[in-house]
């Protein structure tokens, strides 16, 4: 069936037949991450998908979604600001590439930011999200692999960036969040030391609980590794359509 995603398909047999794969892959992802971990939080990262999809998942009870483009997520974010989870609002993490120019929208937006890997993009988001709102959760993006190519900072950078970051007022520097390289064995493993290695650099170590690592492809051993975040897209929402 195809159909575009910005609209709900046509028919309501489409719709419902849809519905009911959605809300059937993502109880196979939550049934596959409590047989590894009973303490492990499915971020559902919904990004390129439509609303519709966002409101079924909550009225299941999905309470934290993931987005990477900042204009599509501010809409979206406005459009489902009424749902409510177990009363709650929906609760969400910006996961993208973070530009210096759209760090307010980020600070306003959002309850989450797991891409923090300098400290001037800290420090915009800490003067951005003032004292009015609840404080932002952060974590640092490490270049586990040493790839040229990705953002993240190096690992040696950490003492520092834990350092300054747990100390900005409207800020929880929360802990860490990878994108590892294809195949790459260690890399949860090394983060997971360099997690327990970077909190005595915290100002209020107890603040610093988060692994944000694992995504479809790879939850096994993330989780294996101490994650305590995985972001999901494929196995929840399927493929992505870029077109
Ligand atoms: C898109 C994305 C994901 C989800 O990836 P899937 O392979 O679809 O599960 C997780 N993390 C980040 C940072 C992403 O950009």
């Amino acid at each position: 069936m195809q159909h575009t995603h910005d609209a709900l398909p046509v028919d309501a047999t489409a719709i419902d037949t849809e519905k009911r794969a959605l809300m059937a892959r993502w109880q196979g992802v939550k049934n596959d991450i409590e047989q590894l971990s009973a303490s492990v939080k499915l971020l559902a990262v919904s990004k390129t998908k439509p609303t519709w999809m966002i409101k079924t998942l909550a009225e299941q009870g999905q309470q934290d979604f993931g987005e990477n483009y900042v204009q599509e997520a501010v809409a979206k974010i406005a459009e489902l600001s009424e749902v409510r989870v177990n009363g709650q609002p929906l609760i969400w993490h910006y996961i993208g590439h973070i530009q210096r120019n759209k760090t307010k929208d980020l600070a306003s937006h959002f309850d989450w930011v797991h891409g923090v890997d300098r400290l001037i993009i800290a420090q915009r988001l800490s003067e951005q999200r003032g004292n009015q709102r609840s404080p932002l959760n952060i974590c640092i993006e490490v270049n586990i692999d040493g790839e040229d190519s990705k953002s993240g900072c190096q690992p040696c950078e950490l003492p520092e960036l834990v350092r300054h970051i747990s100390q900005l007022p409207n800020l929880q520097l929360r802990g860490l969040m990878i994108i590892p390289a294809k195949n790459s064995e260690s890399a949860f493993v090394t983060t997971q030391q360099l997690f327990e290695q970077n909190r005595q650099y915290h100002a209020e170590p107890t603040l610093w609980d988060t692994l944000s690592m694992g995504m479809s492809a790879d939850l096994a051993p993330a989780i294996a590794a101490g994650s305590t975040i995985v972001r999901v897209g494929t196995a929840i929402f399927g493929a992505r359509d870029y077109s």
